[in-house]
């Protein structure tokens, strides 16, 4: 049976016709119909025209409860009037001078200020920007080739990380990516400091790159202690330790992961929440080992030696308003503990009903992070084991089916709610009691629903 077959698929379809005619345009234009990977959707991704604090609108007027949240980069919720009022601000002023702006250093202080690893920045426009350029500051700054990453966890889509992701870290290294250079790249799996320790003892390692927070903040579980011994590792063996806080930068605490567990990388990649909303990035780390950016007037250092860095839309002066908005809150107010709250009141919500229904599903996760686990190997399985080690990231990836995770997205999306594909999401500070007691109501009818076809499930 087809997706659109099923219960869930029937009633996404009654309720998203709008959705489907722009759908059909859409598969005209894109590949697979879609800008970005994570929003497609069989039978068809939702279209959105707006949206405000918690909430978005469908173009056929529907309302959701949103915990995609911007890929993760709206802990301040949709439009916060701050970040609002210092956009509309900058761009009656221009939008980008070719050169360098005040706002670009009042964003640099605040993020120096605020993650303990920043002495010097580098803006990018994306994330993906910023992990490659981490690693090449890695390989120049110690003069090593590899990069040890770990099975599940992400750093975007360019050629270095856009393969072993998958669960067993052995997936095939996807076409249009030269062998060559994953050759560069060790993977090993998440939590295994042995297998750390013997990559760090027999290969020339620049750096250890890592999600702080585990795969897909939290999905996969890393705790405090494993990047404690990281940090031990990595300083015995004189690599760099860089934190990818993508997600987690100022959202588990204002310095991130690193501030929230007192272990600090050489070098930290941020973006999502940094530029508050709108498109940025950034390398921050140690003096020294920024450097390998800068000009010294020597020819032969600053031509051949020294990393050369452009981007057009660096610290552009709208994202940078943003972003000054965004972290100025986060720096004086509880946005971090208060979206971390409303998780906390949800997870216990979602599991009160997955109890009442008798369903075997797990759900999970820390700080602002919502992890649902359907557990299709049916388990004898509790929140501790995700964090005990218990269940390592294979028996998380096995537990969910990919058919069921998109069943609850359109099941939650006919609810009232939208997610990620986790399934799961991201709490915002602006996430009300209403909206949480809603997002139990539609996971309540999801259940319903998916039970009128089992066999799907
Ligand atoms: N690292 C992590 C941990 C991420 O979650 C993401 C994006 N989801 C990236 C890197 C890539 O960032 P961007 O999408 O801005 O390129």
């Amino acid at each position: 049976m087809e997706i659109s077959e099923s219960a869930v698929g029937r009633a996404y379809a009654a309720k998203t016709p709008g959705s489907r005619a722009f759908a059909e345009r859409a598969r005209g234009l894109f590949p697979s119909g879609v800008t970005h990977d994570s929003r497609y959707l069989t039978p068809y991704p939702l279209f959105i025209t707006k949206a405000q604090g918690s909430r978005k609108w469908d173009v056929d007027g529907n309302e959701y409860v949103d915990y995609f949240g911007g890929h993760g980069s709206l802990l301040l919720g949709h439009n916060h009037p701050a970040v609002v009022e210092a956009v509309s601000e900058q761009i009656t002023k221009g939008t980008h001078f070719g050169a360098s702006t005040e706002l670009e250093v009042r964003w640099a202080e605040l993020i120096t200020e605020l993650v303990p690893c920043a002495e010097r920045v580098r803006f990018t426009s994306s994330g993906t920007e910023a992990t490659q350029l981490c690693m090449r500051i890695a390989r120049a700054f110690t003069g090593r080739k590899k990069v040890l990453r770990f099975a599940t966890h992400f750093h975007g889509w360019h050629d270095q990380v856009a393969f072993g992701a998958a669960a067993d870290g052995q997936a095939s290294i996807p076409a249009g990516i030269p062998e060559e250079i994953a050759a560069n790249i060790v993977i090993v799996p998440p939590n295994d400091a042995e297998a750390v320790r013997a990559a760090l003892e027999s290969e020339e390692v620049a750096a250890v790159m890592l999600e702080p927070t585990g795969a897909s903040f939290g999905g996969v579980p890393t705790g405090g202690e494993f990047l404690k011994t990281l940090r031990e590792l990595t300083n015995a063996s004189g690599s760099l330790l860089i934190f990818d806080e993508v997600i987690s930068g100022f959202r588990v605490s204002p310095g991130g992961a690193q501030g929230h567990y007192g272990v600090t990388p050489d070098l930290s990649v941020h973006a999502k929440l940094l530029a508050g909303g709108y498109p940025g990035g950034a390398v921050v780390g140690r003096a020294d080992v920024m450097d390998m950016l800068s000009m010294r007037g020597d020819p032969r250092w600053d031509k051949e030696a020294r990393i050369a860095h452009y981007g057009t839309f660096n610290a552009n002066p709208v994202s940078a308003s943003a972003g000054i908005a965004a972290l100025q809150i986060v720096k004086s107010t509880d946005v971090c503990e208060k979206a971390a709250r409303s998780a906390d009141v949800l997870r216990d919500a979602l599991r009160d009903v997955i109890a009442e229904q008798g369903l075997n599903w797990v759900v999970y996760g820390e700080f602002s992070g919502i992890h649902i686990f359907t557990n299709r190997e049916n388990r004898d399985v509790t929140v501790e084991d995700f964090y005990s080690g218990a269940l390592d990231h294979t028996a998380i990836k096995a537990g969910n089916s990919p058919l069921l995770n998109h069943k609850i997205r359109l099941g939650l999306i006919v609810g009232g709610v939208d997610v990620a594909g986790w399934p799961g999401g991201w709490s915002s500070a602006v996430h009300t009691e209403n909206d949480l007691d809603r997002t139990a109501e539609a996971f309540k009818k999801l259940l319903v629903l998916l039970k009128e076809d089992p066999a799907l499930v």
